[in-house]
Order: C-alpha cells, then sequence, then structure tokens
C-alpha cells in the first residue's frame, strides 16, 4: 500500500469537512482539497529593516532559486521542499529574511500603517505581522504591541529585536482591557485574533487538528467578540481596524464584526487593497440562514491552496 496517496492519508475531522461542503464552490474544492495531502510552498519576505537590497540577499541564497509573488515587493516563493534549508538558513537567523505566508501579509497591506501613524498590533505574538507593521512604518511612528502569554510575550520581544524593530513599545496585557485604557488613541489597529487555527491542518500529520473542535471554535468566537471591542474602542475616529484569523468558520469571522456592527454604527467595512491575485472568496453576508451586514461582502476568505493557508479578513473605518 502507498501511504502517500491521498484515499490513505487519515480524513478531516467531519465537523471540518461539512464546513467545507457549506463555504467552498464545487469548482474550488479539488483545489482546496488537494492542499491537505502534501506541503506546501514556502513564502518569505525580505527584511528591509535590516538593509539588505533584495538582490543581495537572493543571491546569498544561491543554490535556492526563489521565484517573485507578483504584486509583492520583496515576497518571493520556493517549492516545499527547500523549507528546511531555508528554516535553518543563516539569513533567517540574521533577520534579513522572514518566513511569512501571503496571506498573512496581506493582514499588513489591508492595515497599510504609515510612518509617524500611531498603530496598534492588539494579539501580536510571535510578531511576523507587528514586524512587517514596522516595516511599512519605516520604524517611525508609535506602534504598541500587546501580547497576555508570557512564553510568547518573550518570544515576541526576541522576534523583534532579531527583526530590526526599533519602534515598538511591548504590553504583556489582555487586549480586552486596551480599548479602556486608551480609547480614541491609533490611528490603525490590527486585530489578528487568537482562533481555533485552521491554517496549519494537514491531512499528512492527524496531529494538525489534535487541538481543534466545534466547541473551540465556539470559545475563541467568545473571545474574539471582547477583543474586537476593545479593538474598536480604541481606534481614532477616522481610523481603520482590520480583523484577521486563520479560521475559516463564520463564528470565528462574519459572526463576529456582524455582531459588532449591529451594536455600533460608527463603523463601516471597507474594501480590501489585494495586491497579490489569492484565491480568495468574498465575506458572507447570511449564514445558516441568518442574514448578516451586507458590507461583509467586503471581506475576503483566502482559500488554503499549494502555496495560501485558510484566512479571513475584514477591514472597517471608523466613522470621523
Ligand atoms: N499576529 C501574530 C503574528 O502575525 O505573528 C499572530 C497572533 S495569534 C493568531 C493570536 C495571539 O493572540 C496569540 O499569540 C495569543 O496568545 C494571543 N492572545 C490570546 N488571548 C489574548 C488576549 N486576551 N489579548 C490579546 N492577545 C491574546
Amino acid at each position: 500500500m502507498n501511504a502517500e496517496t491521498p484515499a490513505d492519508l487519515p480524513p478531516l475531522p467531519a465537523a471540518f469537512s461539512a464546513l467545507l461542503d457549506a463555504l467552498i464552490p464545487p469548482d474550488a474544492r479539488p483545489r482546496v482539497e488537494a492542499s491537505y495531502t502534501s506541503p506546501k510552498a514556502v513564502v518569505f519576505r525580505v527584511n528591509p529593516l535590516r538593509a539588505r537590497e533584495p538582490a543581495t540577499v537572493l543571491a546569498s541564497l544561491a543554490p535556492l532559486q526563489p521565484e517573485a509573488v507578483t504584486g509583492a515587493d520583496g515576497v518571493y516563493r520556493l517549492p516545499a521542499t527547500d523549507r528546511a534549508t531555508l528554516t535553518h538558513h543563516p539569513l533567517c537567523a540574521e533577520g534579513s529574511l522572514y518566513i511569512q505566508g501571503v496571506a498573512s501579509m496581506a493582514a499588513v497591506w489591508a492595515l497599510d500603517p504609515q510612518p509617524g501613524e500611531a498603530v496598534l498590533d492588539l494579539a501580536a505574538a510571535p510578531g511576523g505581522k507587528t514586524a512587517l507593521i514596522a516595516a511599512r512604518m519605516g520604524n517611525q511612528g508609535r506602534l504598541a504591541a500587546v501580547e497576555p502569554v508570557r512564553a510568547r510575550f518573550f518570544r515576541l520581544k526576541a522576534n523583534l529585536q532579531r527583526l530590526g524593530v526599533r519602534n515598538a513599545q511591548l504590553y504583556l496585557k489582555d487586549g480586552a482591557q486596551v480599548g479602556r485604557l486608551v480609547p480614541g488613541r491609533f490611528d490603525r489597529v490590527l486585530l489578528d485574533a487568537p482562533c481555533s487555527s485552521q491554517a496549519q491542518f494537514t491531512r499528512l500529520d492527524p496531529a494538525s487538528w489534535a487541538h481543534w473542535s466545534p466547541r473551540k471554535v465556539r470559545a475563541s468566537a467568545v473571545l474574539q467578540a471582547r477583543l474586537i471591542r476593545s479593538a474598536a474602542d480604541a481606534l481614532k475616529p477616522g481610523g481603520v481596524l482590520v480583523y484577521s484569523t486563520c479560521s475559516l468558520s463564520p463564528e470565528e469571522d462574519e459572526c463576529v464584526l456582524d455582531a459588532l456592527l449591529r451594536e455600533r454604527d460608527d463603523l463601516t467595512p471597507e474594501s480590501l487593497p489585494w495586491p497579490v491575485d489569492l484565491p480568495s472568496l468574498p465575506g458572507l453576508t447570511a449564514w445558516r440562514g441568518q442574514p448578516l451586514h451586507p458590507g461583509l461582502a467586503l471581506a475576503r476568505r483566502v482559500l488554503p491552496t499549494e502555496w495560501t493557508d485558510a484566512f479571513f479578513l475584514c477591514r472597517l473605518r471608523k466613522r470621523t
């Protein structure tokens, strides 16, 4: 028997397969299914805060031959077979390169932070998005990064140091308290929320879903509801809030946003800057027979494929 054959691999959890049935159109399904049966391509970015030209960095990677990701400056892709070599490469250790999924970068592209602004990253560890925000700000302005889990906080701190981030202040804190402590303080807020984590699922390793369950989805949604209110409170009038998760479950995505939008009328969904052709679906405007805020059609659900991870993101603007 050939253990590499998809039919021989353990099936995805039944509740997750049912979710895919409900969400993914039939023409997209084979590509999504295939993404769970083989290792993914590895995507990385050249870190401008370490002040090396992409061309110099790429030359140092030889014999690896990265392919540029169209539409994203300084972002490259390598086959899955190069992952271990890249992960252990000295350029990663010195912070010149950072391995980061392109959907994860898209959350920062959606936030569009500018030099000199006040920016809040409300759920920051291990800091991949914080570091990209700092790079986009050119290390200028104020970047607050919040993480309540001590071990993850110290990992965040070490990562930001390695990646040359100099404008971040780190807070070991529950993000749900931040909006009350500093209301209306930030030009932009990223809430890359703790979630039931479906992005890492692979049928090559059933341990990848060992901690996932529909119950975890419900528990995550409760925490997300607290955090998004705090994020909205911390935002200045006229400011931008980006909400993202690595969960495909509408209960953690559109439903969290829908509850917020029903409660307050000072936030409006906006279209997302979308520089890279990522396989994605528009956000849902109804789920399980219940209508959701029509503006959620502007959100995006990135599909898991051979080179992208499952991801959800939505951008909101606060009224001036
Ligand atoms: N943005 C990070 C990155 O790109 O590297 C990943 C963030 S991860 C999806 C979610 C983070 O939220 C985890 O580090 C988790 O420990 C943290 N978290 C959990 N509860 C939180 C809370 N109450 N307030 C803020 N962050 C929380």
